[in-house]
């Protein structure tokens, strides 16, 4: 049946068809680094990989790009209260938002424009729109988008032509316009903030014309999918699609794909509530990278997520699962015929898996046919009913699913080469019967987060995810 994707510009589910074909462009919108992104911008980004993988899996070609906005009102305000310039800021977080990014394999995109190095590209748009009489410049030099001379704004967010702008991020009376819901396309230099000098003149871009000049930059003037929270519906993406598109005369994207908030204790989570966690706080827990990505995709990315300790230990357990099924499969030697149900059972799982990605990205269902599939091939290593290119095969299948999940197994869950010698350690004191030494050898390695499990196939080890932090721990040593 092939893809089908909920745009949120006509509110219904259609058929994907790339612009090109066999080729995808897709845009997200990224992180303001004004300070650490919390697990609920990360739900977003992670929707956004997902997306991208699955396209990918399913055989195109993808370009994905994601901004960060690293100038905007806040951004300003900070780095002046902290007496720092921008990118002195700034620097930092980009540094962690990489380091977070890299820990939930998300991406890395193709391109991560950043807004300071892009400020010509958005005055050239705005000198355009300017030429087509959508701009006006007030006295003060600032530039707003002139929504009177756009009919077709509010298409997105469906709104009352009469209706005022809300939730903007600018004052209505702050650069005197015209009309209130006219919005800012280049703000002028006020004393001492950071400003650039352009064919527009002298100051700053609005938030919303970053985005616009960035994407059309790198994916050109129309493109396929742009994802983005609920939340930047509107003003964001109105605003977006309404300068775009009355500077090129070209619509500028095919399907608006959004995603829900994530709560904590009922309430969205967002940095100016306070109401936030960060990765790194759920680390510092014991919590492994994985189960955190699980936490956030597993639910609908239509529907609201409501975060809570329960929910990340169930996905911590959920990705040991696939861990342990795959480490199981690794270490499997059985000489016997092959299991000739084994191909049906990995065709339907594939078409299953497959069928539930296609339905808007119901990942939901996507991992219940992944944990059927475990179930299955737990019994049948128990009942030694595969062969060892059996599970081979098994192992790789489940790999392959797993480009579109990454869940299963930690990038970085490479062994320190310290652990990977006490493992041979211990494997020989079992060789040798030397039970003793073998348990010390097991304490030893728990106490690094390697959990070691004596098997039939000899000893698997694993690395721990939320148990270091449940599991009662070693007695002390004094
Ligand atoms: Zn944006």
């Amino acid at each position: 049946m092939g893809l089908r994707l909920y745009n949120t510009l006509r509110r219904q589910v259609e058929p994907f068809e790339p612009l090109e074909p066999g080729g995808v462009r897709l845009y997200s919108c990224g992180p303001t680094v004004y300070g650490p992104s919390h697990i609920g911008n990360f739900r977003s980004y992670i929707f956004a990989d997902v997306l991208r993988r699955y396209l990918a899996w399913s055989g195109y070609r993808v370009t994905w790009v994601m901004n960060i906005t690293d100038v905007d009102d806040r951004i300003i305000r900070n780095a002046t209260e902290a007496g720092l310039s921008i990118d002195e800021l700034t620097g930092p977080h980009v540094a962690t938002l990489a380091q977070d990014l890299g820990r939930l394999r998300i991406g890395p995109p193709d391109e991560m424009p950043r807004a300071t190095e892009h400020v010509p590209d958005m005055a050239r748009l705005i000198s355009r729109l300017l030429e087509r009489g959508h701009a006006y410049r007030t006295e003060d030099g600032s530039i707003f988008f002139r929504i009177d001379s756009w009919p077709a704004y509010g298409r997105l967010a469906r709104l009352d032509p009469a209706q005022q702008r809300v939730g903007e991020r600018v004052e209505a009376d702050d650069y005197g316009k015209d009309d209130v819901r006219d919005f800012a396309l280049w703000k002028a230099p006020k004393p001492g903030e950071p400003s650039w000098s352009t064919e527009v003149g002298e100051g700053r871009p609005g938030w919303h014309i970053e985005c616009s000049a960035m994407s059309m930059r790198y994916l050109g003037d129309s493109f396929d999918l742009h994802t983005g929270g609920v939340d930047l519906i509107f003003p964001h993406h109105e605003d977006e699609i309404a300068q775009s598109e009355a500077a090129t005369r070209r619509p500028f994207v095919r399907t608006w794909l959004h995603c829900a908030h994530l709560q904590m204790g009922g309430q969205k989570m967002a940095r100016r509530d306070g109401n936030v966690a960060r990765p790194a706080d759920l680390y510092a827990q014991g919590f492994v990278p994985r189960a955190l990505r699980f936490a956030l995709l597993r639910v609908h990315y239509r529907a609201p997520i409501e975060f809570t300790d329960e929910a990340l230990s169930d996905a911590a357990a959920a990705v040991t699962r696939l861990s342990t099924a795959l480490a199981a499969l690794d270490a499997y030697r059985e000489d016997r015929p092959t299991d000739a149900s084994l191909d049906d059972l990995l065709a339907s799982t594939r078409e299953r898996f497959g069928a539930a990605m296609d339905d808007d990205l119901n990942v939901s269902a996507a991992l219940a046919t992944v944990f059927d599939l475990v179930k299955e091939i737990n019994r049948r290593l128990e009942e030694r009913q595969l062969s060892t290119a059996d599970a081979e095969r098994t192992a790789a299948f489940i790999r392959d699913l797993d480009q579109v999940l990454a869940v299963a197994e930690d990038e970085d869950a490479e062994l320190e080469e310290a652990d990977r010698l006490l493992l041979d350690e211990r494997a020989a004191a079992r060789e040798a019967r030397q039970w003793d030494r073998a348990d010390e050898l097991r304490a030893a390695l728990r106490q690094h987060g390697v959990l070691v499990e004596d098997t039939r196939d000899g000893q698997r080890w694993r690395l721990a995810t939320v148990e270091k932090r449940v599991c009662t721990p070693e007695p002390a040593g004094g």
